[in-house]
């Protein structure tokens, strides 16, 4: 499960400066986060702290799992979309070969829609999911492509350049077709363009199929369909594995290759036995291995260096099941990893005194090991927009029985605040009703939020378990917004609790109401900045943030718990008591442990789709307004620093950092060296 923070809706930024071009090795006080934006999208850079206090065995490990990491490119584009590989080739055959002028308007409107496509691995929009659109004519796409070097445009064999831009037309222009990535509308297999199910495939055939080979008795269940494409011929359905010699095997291959390298100059050999594990799954695609390296991954809290690399998290799929493939490679960040630890310690304490029914409580909370990391490289669903706090292994039943990995990413956060600062508008003047709401933010905004990641993440989903009776997957469609709800609020049920002033992670006893204040003002408000007028939320995080904001502000209202106010025409939801605030959210956590733990699909679709789904018309046009009135833009994301090799007589010495400001420059470099699958068409 991953966390994706605030940051975007709480602290936007912007800034009017040309982007520079050059690269910049220092890490010192000019540097600069901000470096480019686009449409909706602000894109930084983020600093590696401490990075030369690492052996050169260590950085080299770093240096081939971050080869590995990137690999992985092409795999998710082409799991998001079936085309988008198509479309990125040829958007990259473009910019590197389109020998017209690039001066003018058009070309430069085509550049914000290549980047785009780069930002989002895809032609859907990165979180809304829908499909965006080039702001230029059919005819001007068509001359660039005519005008681009025909070797590098992904033709099939025998296509002309003609054929091609009339199969590739309708696939970008046409709004119609392939609409959304993941659609929540009947029939949500039929209606999505995510690339998980082949042929004409119906919800209720996918269910039968995997009814059919799920054994209900299985104490410990694989992750079914995780790995898989579903595929209907001939009116049979059949899975396809994602292994070396299977779909994407030729990408899979290449990630294989890095880790091996990695594994010659691993830290130890619990990094070295997972590893192989990793590896063996690979090659075989056998998801019983995966369990084994999940197991076995989730237990080493000791190594510095640690990565993420696989097929993971099941967002993207409209039913739940088949997850993106993602990679991260980090290091401990040891002072901050300080307080990530002794919420861990206390995991049991915080399962005790929780407000849920004791029947959904764990007896014994195991392994639940937390820290803070720095990270190195982003790869495939967490590049270039990633998450600010991830907890794996994702299994309920491996978490039960061998705890979970949870980490808080603290050198993203950092660059998050800094690219915010150097903008000189601010969404929280905006959105804030008062000076002393906008104060108490400044004060405690950024340690409050640090606490709340870290609950949300090493508590908050490792948290409460299941009756023996219900299947994992019961919740169904809405089982990715329910886990995010009940993680949020665990996190903000404690944030408020003396314990944590007690145990020295929050400074004092004001601090969480920063925290709530924030989170009211952006599930109400601020977040609806991000989706476009007349839609509805369809990301889960976004979801349930909505859900839990507008269900505590109903529960409340009798109370005058959350107030509404309106002044010189704007509107804000004022937290008017934090304490019975903090019995809601109490409240609410009981009912979603209860749903969870019961799987009780009914109870958990009324609660989306009545608070977290639709939006207020009203309030969402002028949302909308106040916001673009700042020029904020309302999501971020990263370019990836560069490790070179440092070779003194053709032998590698030293691992140097680099920080490129090309977003662009670095997605065709990409485009070069990490493209291992061919478009299929
Ligand atoms: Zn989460």
């Amino acid at each position: 499960m991953i966390y994706l923070g605030l940051f975007g809706a709480l602290l936007g930024c912007t800034t009017n400066e040309k982007p520079e071009t050059v690269t910049e090795n220092q890490q010192d006080s000019t540097f600069k986060y901000l470096v480019d934006e686009f449409a909706d999208l602000r894109i930084m850079r983020y600093q590696v702290p401490e990075w030369d206090k690492l052996s050169f065995q260590q950085k080299q490990y770093i240096y081939y799992l971050g080869e590995a990491a990137k690999c992985g490119r092409d795999i998710l584009a082409d799991q998001n979309f079936k085309y988008n590989l198509t479309v990125r080739k040829t958007v990259e055959a473009i910019l590197n070969s389109y020998s017209g002028d690039r001066e003018n308007i058009d070309f430069q409107n085509f550049v914000v829609y290549a980047k785009r496509v780069f930002f989002s691995n895809g032609i859907h929009h990165h979180y809304a999911e829908d499909k965006f659109f080039p702001e230029v004519s059919e005819a001007y796409f068509a001359d660039l492509i005519r005008n681009s070097d025909k070797t590098q445009l992904p033709l099939k064999e025998g296509e002309t350049v003609e054929e091609f831009v009339a199969f590739l037309t309708p696939v970008v222009f046409d709004r119609e077709l392939y609409k959304k990535r993941r659609s929540s509308e009947e029939d949500i297999i039929k209606n999505s363009a995510v690339n998980f199910y082949e042929g004409d495939i119906t919800k209720s055939e996918v269910e039968a199929y995997y009814a059919k080979i799920m054994n209900p008795d299985d104490q410990n269940p694989i992750s079914y369909g995780l790995n898989t494409k579903l595929i209907k011929e001939n009116g049979q359905l059949r899975e396809e594995s994602y292994k070396v010699d299977g779909l994407y095997g030729e990408a899979i291959k290449q990630i294989v290759y890095w880790l091996e390298k990695a594994n010659e100059v691993a830290e130890n050999d619990t990094q070295r036995d997972y590893t192989q594990k990793l590896i063996n799954y690979y090659n075989t695609g056998d998801l019983k291995t995966w369990d084994e390296y999940n197991i076995a991954w989730a237990q080493d809290s000791v190594s510095m260096i640690d990565f993420v690399n696989g097929f993971i998290e099941d967002y993207a799929d409209p039913m739940g099941m088949k997850a993106t493939w993602e990679s991260v490679v980090d290091y401990k960040d040891l002072e901050e990893t300080r307080r990530s630890q002794i919420i861990s310690e206390n995991a049991q304490w915080f399962e005790d005194n929780s407000p849920t029914d004791p029947r959904f409580k764990k007896k014994e909370c195991k392994g639940v090991s937390a820290k803070s990391i720095i990270v190195t490289t982003l790869g495939g669903d967490c590049f270039p927009s990633p998450p600010i706090g991830i907890n794996l292994p994702n299994a309920d039943w491996i978490r039960k029985e061998y705890g979970s990995k949870s980490v808080t990413i603290t050198n993203l956060m950092t660059a998050y605040d800094k690219a915010a600062e150097e903008s000189p508008k601010s969404a929280l003047a905006e959105f804030a009703y008062s000076q002393d709401e906008i104060d108490l933010c400044r004060k405690y905004g950024e340690d409050a939020d640090v606490v709340h990641t870290d609950l949300h993440e090493c508590l908050g989903h490792g948290s409460g378990q299941l009756l023996p009776t219900t299947q994992p997957g019961a919740l169904k469609e809405y089982s990715s917004t329910l886990e995010e709800a009940r993680a949020d609020l665990f996190g903000l049920y404690y944030c408020a609790d003396p314990k944590m002033v007690e145990l020295g992670v929050m400074p004092d006893a004001e601090a969480y109401k920063a925290e709530y204040a924030t989170y009211i003002r952006n599930g109400m408000m601020s977040q609806l900045a991000r989706i476009e007028l007349g839609k509805d939320v369809t990301e889960a995080h976004m979801q349930n943030r909505k859900l839990v904001a507008e269900w505590c502000y109903e529960h409340g209202q009798a109370d005058s718990v959350i107030v509404k106010r309106v002044r010189d025409g704007k509107t804000y939801f004022v937290v008017n008591d934090y304490e019975k605030l903090r019995t809601l959210f109490g409240e609410l956590l009981a009912e979603v442990q209860r749903i969870k733990s019961e799987g009780d699909y009914k109870a958990g679709k009324e609660l989306v789709e009545k608070y977290g789904v639709k939006i207020d018309l009203d309030l969402h046009k002028e949302v909308k307004q106040r916001y673009e009135s700042l020029g904020l833009k309302p999501y971020g994301g990263f370019i990836n620093p560069e490790i070179i090799p440092v070779e003194e007589n053709g032998v590698v010495v030293d691992y140097k950092l680099e920080f490129p400001t090309d977003f662009v420059a670095q997605h065709l470099l990409y485009g070069k060296k990490y493209s291992f699958l061919n478009s299929k068409r």
